[in-house]
């Protein structure tokens, strides 16, 4: 079989570089699973006359060119070709690459017009429609079900369009089709009645109706959710079954010590997980436990408990934080819980620390000195060298996938055991797949005495009485968060905001009397610090962000949490920001601002933040909301994973069904030796993400 698209003797070398830089797309088989993200029915051609403004979808007609003309100049010049159908006449508009279109015409021809039409003034015309020779059609598979690819700009530029994707998968499945080979054991095929491999292939792309393509996604989707669960379960069988877990058979002085002095009893979820993690410890296998508990419900004191039972038995332990201040704060908060003279010896390492301190850290770790380490992701560096690490606190949004996790940790030769916490539910999808071959701790209730918090959306132009219910809360002695949202495209754009936002406010609450800080990612560390502090100790009222506070900040003082560009931000982070406030005895405030322009999704978000409070129906609305989208949504939920067609905000159903299939075949087959289940070794070995990817963490 071919290899790679470069040997299509139709993709010359320029448009199959293009391929690879923009799609990744670099051999046969990737083009093969470059799959349509959705289908235009093609079946019907319309009459010009039938077309009325009820028509709001694309539709096609078939009529001849009768002239073309340029009109306008500037940025308003373009190309207006006349088609007629023999029932009335329409105009196609081009105003961008005019030139080239203009060359390829022809007047007297028949072409099909496929896009929306526009219907101004009984004048009925297409923009940019998709336009053939008729003629040219024959001989391509045309069926009524027609895939839409997704392209990029440079693609568009360059005249790759999504139907010349499809006329390079037509071309090449005459080369190719022979030699693809069926990756699902027959009797599999059979018991589940799933379609063959290159009928699948050949139906995603050009379906024979709508049940065909139903049975070929399936196909498609099931094999590729089926390899993920093999590599998952198979994870978590070596390692429920391997005995190399370290040992806490301990309770010592230590967890007592912090145990017996806090001024609150704990939670009875607090309690419950620290029981699970207690058996996890002594079982002799390795613990890998996920940690699901919503902001403020109190996870890090439970982390901290259990690197105190790994102190009590002779180990070191870390925990690594998304970001630099949010490792800083744990390590302050830690200080704070163990106490003064306490006999735990905690230092903190990220990207930032200096070189002196950082040797000294490094050298009092490989000998054993020191008990907790804090850090950012800079622990993962190969120079931090242990002498005894047995328990890694995960905090946090580290979406490390199941291969990452188990790679993570080679600094030992005996695994530790990883605690993965985290304030977002996960949805039962992710973390079937994701989270996988974890098990999971849930902590579901709040310390008592906590008030739900109050989430308001207000519009823009109502600012002044959010000024003005600033001002009575800082009179009622309270601090206030107000977030501006950091995209990376625009940061520039966002910085801006932030300012002339910091701005604004200093002039409605003036020195000497209001004190306001601003914390950002233009910022220094050291300064991002100061500013941090100053709000801590409670000398700053406001404190005017991005979302760097996103996590983890512990102010209980600060009861008010002002969203800017609300519309902006994903459910999630709306929820975590949410979660800064609310953390002491005062009735707390969440306001979300946006403007009044607002899609349909981003209202149904900041309406689902006012309505509730509570993080598990928001993680799920969240996948619904993103779901409904096409693509763009699914770019992070296959996190780990090499997932090409399926979708984990849904295709739970079959997800589940995969999941289900591969338990059955690992609990009658552990290893996968039999001959039978040879294809599904080498499904497995493909559904790994081979390398790891930094950029997850965050
Ligand atoms: P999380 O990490 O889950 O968001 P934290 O561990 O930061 O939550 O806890 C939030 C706050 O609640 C902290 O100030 C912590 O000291 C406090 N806290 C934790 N457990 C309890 C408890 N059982 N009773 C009262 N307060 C608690
Ligand atoms: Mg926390």
């Amino acid at each position: 079989m071919l290899e790679r698209i470069t040997e299509l003797p139709f993709i010359g070398a320029r448009r199959a570089a293009l391929l690879t830089r923009e799609l990744g797309i670099r051999t046969v088989s990737d083009l093969l699973y470059y799959v349509p993200f959705r289908y235009t029915d093609r079946t019907r051609v319309y009459k010009i006359d039938e077309l009325t403004e009820s028509i709001t979808s694309q539709i096609q007609v078939r009529a001849r060119l009768q002239d073309f003309r340029s009109e306008g100049v500037g940025a308003k010049a373009r190309l207006v070709g006349m088609f007629n159908d023999g029932t009335a006449t329409a105009e196609v508009v081009w105003f961008k690459s005019a030139k080239w279109i203009e060359k390829s015409l022809e007047r007297g021809r028949e072409y099909l017009i496929f896009g929306k039409p526009q219907i101004f003034n009984g004048r009925i015309s297409f923009v940019h429609p998709e336009i053939d020779l008729t003629e040219r059609l024959v001989g391509r598979p045309q069926g009524g079900l027609q895939g839409v690819y997704s392209t990029t700009e440079v693609l568009s530029a360059a005249h790759i369009t999504t139907r010349t994707i499809s006329s390079f998968i037509a071309e090449g499945w005459k080369y190719v089709a022979s030699a693809i080979k069926e990756t699902l054991p027959e009797d599999l095929l059979a018991k589940l009645k799933l379609m063959p491999l290159r009928e699948a292939l050949y139906n995603i792309h050009f379906p024979s109706g709508q049940e065909a393509l139903k049975q070929a996604q399936y196909r498609l989707k099931f094999e590729e959710l089926l390899g993920i669960q093999l590599v998952v379960l198979s994870t978590r069988a070596t390692r429920t079954t391997a005995s190399d877990g370290f040992l806490f058979p301990r309770v010592g002085e230590r967890f007592n010590a912090l145990y017996d002095s806090l001024p609150f009893p704990l939670t009875a979820a607090q309690k419950r997980v620290i029981k699970e993690i207690r058996r996890d410890t002594i079982s002799g296998h390795q613990m890998n436990r996920l940690l699901q508990g919503d902001v403020g419900s109190g996870k890090t004191l439970v982390a901290l408990l259990t690197m105190l039972l790994s102190a009590d038995n002779g180990y070191q332990s870390c925990i690594m934080a998304p970001t630099e201040i949010l490792a800083r704060q744990h390590y302050a908060s830690i200080g704070k819980m163990l106490g003064e003279g306490s006999a735990i010896k905690i230092a903190v390492l990220t990207g930032a620390t200096k070189t002196k301190e950082r040797k000294e850290i490094l050298e009092q770790l490989a000998e054993g000195e020191i008990d907790i380490l804090v850090g950012t992701h800079a622990l993962l560096e190969e120079r931090v060298q242990f002498a005894n690490l047995a328990m890694v606190v995960i905090d946090e949004q580290h979406r490390f996938g199941v291969e990452q996790r188990s790679r993570l940790w080679t600094k030992n030769l005996q695994p530790p055991h990883i605690l993965v916490m985290t304030a977002t539910p996960i949805p039962r999808t992710l973390a079937m797949t994701l989270y996988g071959d974890l098990d999971v701790s849930v902590i579901d209730e709040l310390p008592p005495g906590r008030k739900p918090i109050m989430t308001y959306h207000w519009f823009d132009n109502v600012r002044l009485k959010l000024y003005g219910f600033m001002k009575r809360q800082i009179e009622a002695g309270r601090q206030i968060y107000v977030v501006y949202p950091l995209i990376k495209e625009s940061e520039s754009m966002d910085y801006k905001n932030l300012i002339s936002g910091y701005e604004e406010i200093v002039t409605y609450f003036p020195e000497p009397q209001y004190n306001i800080v601003a914390v950002h990612g233009r910022l220094s560390s050291v300064e991002k610090q100061a500013g941090m502090e100053e709000f801590a100790s409670g000398r700053a009222q406001i404190m005017v962000a991005t979302s760097v506070i996103e996590v983890g900040v512990d102010i209980p003082n600060a009861t008010v949490m002002v969203i800017e560009s609300a519309e902006r931000f994903g459910l999630s982070q709306l929820h975590q920001l949410r979660g800064r406030v609310g953390r002491g005895g005062e009735q707390s405030y969440s306001i979300l601002m946006s403007s009044e322009k607002l899609s349909r999704e981003a209202r149904a978000r900041l309406k689902a933040m006012v309505d509730t409070n509570d993080g598990f129906r928001l993680s799920e609305l969240d996948m619904k909301l993103r779901g409904t989208g096409d693509i763009s949504g699914t770019a992070q939920s296959g996190e780990g994973f090499n997932m090409r067609i399926a979708s984990l905000s849904r295709d739970g159903a079959i997800l589940t069904a995969a999941r289900r299939v591969a338990s059955h075949i690992l609990s009658a087959d552990p290893t996968l030796t039999t001959p039978a289940n040879a294809l599904l070794v080498a499904l497995r070995s493909r559904s790994h993400k081979s390398q790891i990817d930094f950029s997850m963490i965050s």
